[in-house]
């Protein structure tokens, strides 16, 4: 009786054992899958560029006798030597939010400033295209986390606001609180404080709902064209959803093709109870 009754014990836990390892082999060949496809990604951006500079060139050297030409080639010589300057730095970035733990570094940061400086960045190409760029919602607001990173994601969202609306159209960017701090939230880097949403509203093309998913990963576009045109590597919204994940957040998106696209970032507030286990942390 106490054998039979130790196997059947031992049974399950085996069975199950033999699943999990089965699944970390598939979880293992997965992520190895994706470290391929990126590296194939990058090898394939890369070659674009290089490959048309390379043309561009011989061109240059063809029209040697024809002013004009020559200028012309150098324009967009300068136009894929931009482009490939931006992947490498995109890739930089990337490369940085996965790497470091960005709540090592982290502080109360005012969300009035992350929107300042997002709107400045933007603002250059906002006013090529007359397109009216506003904050509003709560101010003195604080999120908790890595100031330059947090800059760099909210960045993207405005830009692409930018990017991807038409002329003689607004960018909306508003910042409230969404869990009052104490409310107890569902993430663990949460903590005690609550959740500050800060949401980037375009009136531009929208995004289809069997891309919506997609967007997020590197280097998926819904229109390569469109988004090289506009100087785009495809890696911002991978860079997005790491940070807003590493701190504890999430990112999201509403969109409606044609109309324009909600994206918001969901952040934990800069709290109390945070601010005092951080400093006891670097006490010891
Ligand atoms: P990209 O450098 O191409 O902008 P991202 O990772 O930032 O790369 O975005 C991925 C894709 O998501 C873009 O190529 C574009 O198709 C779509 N997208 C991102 N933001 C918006 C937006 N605000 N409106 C419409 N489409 C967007």
């Amino acid at each position: 009786g106490e054998a039979l009754a130790v196997s059947a014990r031992v049974a399950p836990l085996g069975s199950r054992l033999v699943l999990l390892l089965v699944e970390d082999l598939t979880e293992a060949r997965r992520i190895e899958a994706v470290r391929r496809d990126f590296v194939a990604n990058v090898s394939h951006e890369l070659k674009t560029p290089v490959g048309a500079l390379s043309l561009l060139s011989e061109a240059v050297m063809d029209a040697s006798d024809d002013p004009e030409a020559v200028m012309r080639f150098a324009g967009r010589m300068q136009i894929e030597a931009t482009r490939l300057t931006n992947l490498v730095q995109e890739l930089i970035d990337l490369s940085r939010v996965q790497n470091d733990d960005p709540l090592e570094d982290a502080e109360p940061v005012r969300v009035d400033e992350l929107v300042a400086e997002a709107i400045d960045r933007s603002r250059q190409p906002a006013s090529t295209k007359q397109i009216t760029m506003a904050a509003g919602g709560t101010p003195d607001l604080h999120v908790w986390g890595h100031r330059g990173q947090l800059a760099a994601a909210l960045g993207n969202l405005v830009e692409n606001a930018v990017n991807y609306s038409p002329a003689h159209t607004r960018v909306g960017i508003a910042a409230r609180r969404v869990t009052a701090p104490g409310g107890g939230g569902t993430s663990q880097a949460e903590g005690r404080g609550g959740l500050i949403e800060i949401a980037v509203t375009d009136q531009g093309i929208g995004i289809p709902d069997k891309d919506k998913e997609r967007i997020f990963e590197r280097f998926y576009r819904v229109d390569p064209a469109r988004s090289r045109a506009t100087g785009g590597t495809g890696l911002g919204l991978a860079i997005v959803k790491h940070v807003a994940a590493s701190h504890g957040g999430e990112v999201t998106v509403w969109s409606t093709e044609g109309q324009g696209s909600t994206f918001t970032l969901r952040l934990p507030e800069a709290g109390a109870g945070r601010d005092r286990s951080s400093r006891s942390h670097h006490d010891h």
